[in-house]
C-alpha cells in the first residue's frame, strides 16, 4: 500500500520535474545573441562563435572599466594636489588628503631630485612623503620646467 502512494508520488514528481524542464528549456537564451538554446539544460550558447564573442566582449568591458577606474583616480588625485597646494609649494597631513579621496598608488610619473629623493606626481602636481614629528606629512609641489 504504502509502496503503491510513493511510487505514485515519484512519478508524480518525475512528471512535474520533466514539464520544469522542458518550460526552463524553452525559455532559455543565448547570453549572447539572445536566441533560444537547445539541447542541455545547462547550456549557456546556441553555438562556440556565441560563446567566444561574449568572453571577448566581457573582456573588453573589463578592460575599459580599469581605464575608466584609473583616469577618474588620476583626475581627483590631481584635482586634490591641486587644491590643497594653492600657492605652489605646501605641506598637509598625509590623512587630510587620503579622507579627501587621494590614492597615492595611483601618479603620472616622477621625477629625481640631487639628493634622489622621488617626487610623484599627477600630471603638473607633485608629492612627496615626509614623517615630522611620528606624523605622515605630503609635501606638495607643482612641475618646473627644470625638471624635464
Ligand atoms: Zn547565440
Amino acid at each position: 500500500m504504502i509502496v503503491k502512494v510513493i511510487n505514485k508520488y515519484k512519478r508524480r514528481i518525475k512528471r512535474i520535474t520533466n514539464v520544469y524542464c522542458a518550460i526552463m528549456r524553452s525559455n532559455k537564451k543565448c547570453l549572447y545573441c539572445k536566441e533560444k538554446v537547445e539541447g542541455r539544460l545547462d547550456k549557456l550558447f546556441c553555438n562556440p562563435s556565441c560563446k567566444s564573442a561574449y568572453h571577448y566582449q566581457k573582456s573588453l568591458e573589463k578592460e575599459a572599466n580599469m581605464y575608466n577606474r584609473i583616469d577618474a583616480q588620476l583626475k581627483t588625485n590631481r584635482r586634490l594636489l591641486k587644491n590643497f597646494n594653492k600657492a605652489g609649494k605646501a605641506t598637509v597631513r598625509k590623512e587630510k588628503l587620503l579622507e579627501a579621496g587621494f590614492d597615492p598608488k595611483y601618479f603620472t610619473h616622477y621625477w629625481k631630485n640631487k639628493k634622489g629623493e622621488v617626487y610623484l606626481f599627477c600630471y603638473e602636481y607633485g608629492f612627496i612623503q615626509r614623517t615630522e614629528n611620528d606624523r605622515r606629512k605630503y609635501v606638495l609641489v607643482e612641475w618646473q620646467e627644470y625638471m624635464d
